[in-house]
């Protein structure tokens, strides 16, 4: 199948055909996360939205170096040159080594990417360990005159670049119309500007993450890592960098400036941003109580929740939105996901049993073309899924012989069905996931003790069992052949 892929640049602020730079090989970078607490619904999106691009362009065979990275240093509270270093602060407040922080929340934002089996970037470099880069990019940016000292720190003149080059370019926005917030906050009295952003930081002395550098003990900028990581990882411009919309301004806006600076070109050639997930309509944030972590999702003890979720149904909810659409998130839509996600599945399974004939009454084969013509505009991830569901509902007609399939239309329903749901959308048949050994053991012990009950007529033991399993989704039937258990969606 010919495929013509195109993306939605954020910098053209249109769809572009996509043409990477050194075919096959695609370079992609993604904003990772900032490690000083547990991801929450906020990271799964971007996680997700670009692990389905890493997947769709492996699968239309390019060979992707896909860099996605972790900020363990440099990325002060307020997101720009103020207040306390978030891990810093994490760790003052715990007693920790700020390395300890790292590295306890690196591995528990890991366990939920795993656990929505979100692939393993190619490359996961840490802004710590590319204070050297960093460094060296900076003295670039000062050696061709875009940089400032002040009180040992240095900062990026905007002003002067926004004179040769565009500032604002990626966003949209122009300095000349922002209103210079004058010098209300602490640190702000360093620069000549107020949209002038730091490149290095000097520590103070109660700052406990600092290097040496030429211009004083101290730290990266936030937004310098970015650019450090991306060319020494993929070059001095390369393909794709993603990240979600909330980083445009400043961080990508920043990260394009410095690259112009450093080297006098344009470090990405396409942009691409998720849109922000909303918490029944609100804006997600710690203040308003609806801040919910992945863990509280798929353990289900927020109290927005009703029940725990199987990370692949909040992985199917994202998917049921473009990337570049806001998305609500409730407790109700996280409900339909689950029922919308096992009705494909279901359709998948029936596949294995269903009756098949001499001639087709239906062409299946257009859902496959129509499916990839989806996902090759822009990541159409629910376009593709409701081509899935009309599908779904022709495997099931079929089943109660209201439509007809050939044996090789079933066989190439399998295959097709296979590929796009696990492969391309990175789903996880979740009944296949819950029926791991360890359950399988535990159904088999909890129906024997109901058995034996039943043997001795405790009828009234047997059936508080099964109401229980009832109540946690567990339905068991007695059959013939004994009593046989599955989920219930
Ligand atoms: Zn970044």
């Amino acid at each position: 199948m010919e495929h013509q892929l195109h993306i939605y640049n954020t910098l053209m602020r249109k769809k572009e055909l996509f043409e990477p730079i050194a075919p096959p090989h695609v370079g992609m970078y993604v904003c990772g996360p900032t490690v000083y607490g547990d991801a929450h619904l906020g990271h799964a999106r971007p996680a997700v939205s670009f692990d389905i691009v890493f997947r769709y362009l492996k699968h239309l065979g390019y060979k992707v170096r896909y860099v996605r990275n972790i900020t363990d240093v440099g990325h002060l509270e307020n997101d720009a040159d103020d207040g306390e270093d978030k891990i810093q602060k994490k760790a003052r407040i715990e007693q920790l080594e700020p390395m300890e922080v790292v590295k306890y929340f690196t591995d528990r934002y890991h366990q939920n990417m795993d656990a929505l089996n979100v692939l393993h970037p190619s490359i996961e470099p840490t802004a710590s360990g590319h204070i050297i880069e960093q460094i060296e990019l900076i003295k670039k940016i000062v050696k061709n005159g875009y940089a400032y000292q002040s009180n040992g720190s240095l900062y990026f003149d905007v002003v002067k670049y926004n004179k040769k080059y565009n500032y604002g370019k990626l966003s949209g926005r122009r300095i000349e119309e922002l209103k210079q917030n004058t010098r209300e906050l602490a640190g702000q009295v360093e620069k000549k500007s107020s949209f002038d952003f730091a490149l290095w930081k000097k520590a103070d002395p109660k700052h406990i993450m600092h290097w040496p550098s030429p211009w004083s003990e101290g730290f990266p900028g936030w937004h310098l890592e970015c650019s450090a990581m991306g060319r020494k990882y993929l070059g001095d411009t390369f393909d794709i960098h993603g990240g979600g919309m909330d980083l445009l301004f400043p961080h990508h806006e920043s990260e394009i400036a410095q690259a112009n600076a450093a080297s006098s070109h344009d470090p990405v050639k396409y942009w691409m941003h998720n849109n922000m997930i909303t918490i029944n309509g609100q804006k997600m944030g710690k203040s308003l109580c609806n801040f919910i972590t992945l863990y509280e999702v798929f353990n289900g003890t927020h109290a927005l929740l009703t029940q725990a979720y199987n990370p692949m149904t909040i992985r199917f909810f994202i998917l049921q939105a473009h990337y570049r659409s806001t998305l609500d998130f409730s407790n109700d839509a996280l409900k339909a996901a689950e029922k919308g996600m096992a009705r494909l599945f279901d359709a998948y399974h029936l596949l294995n049993e269903l009756p098949v004939a001499d001639n087709a009454t239906v062409d299946v084969k257009v859902f496959e073309q129509k499916c990839y013509e989806a996902l090759d505009d822009d990541f159409n991830t629910p376009v593709a899924i409701a081509h899935l569901f009309e599908l779904s509902k022709i495997i099931n007609q079929v089943n109660i012989r209201q439509q007809k399939l050939t044996k090789e239309d079933v066989y190439f329903l399998k295959y097709f069905l296979k590929t796009f749901l696990f492969d391309i959308l990175g789903l996880q048949n979740v009944e296949q996931t819950d029926n791991s050994e360890i359950v399988v053991n535990l159904m088999q012990t909890i129906l024997n003790i109901r058995k034996e009950a039943k043997i001795k007529k405790d009828f009234e033991t047997a059936d508080h069992i099964r109401n229980e399993l009832a109540n946690i989704h567990i339905v068991v039937k007695d059959t013939k052949e004994g009593p046989k258990w599955s989920f219930t969606k």
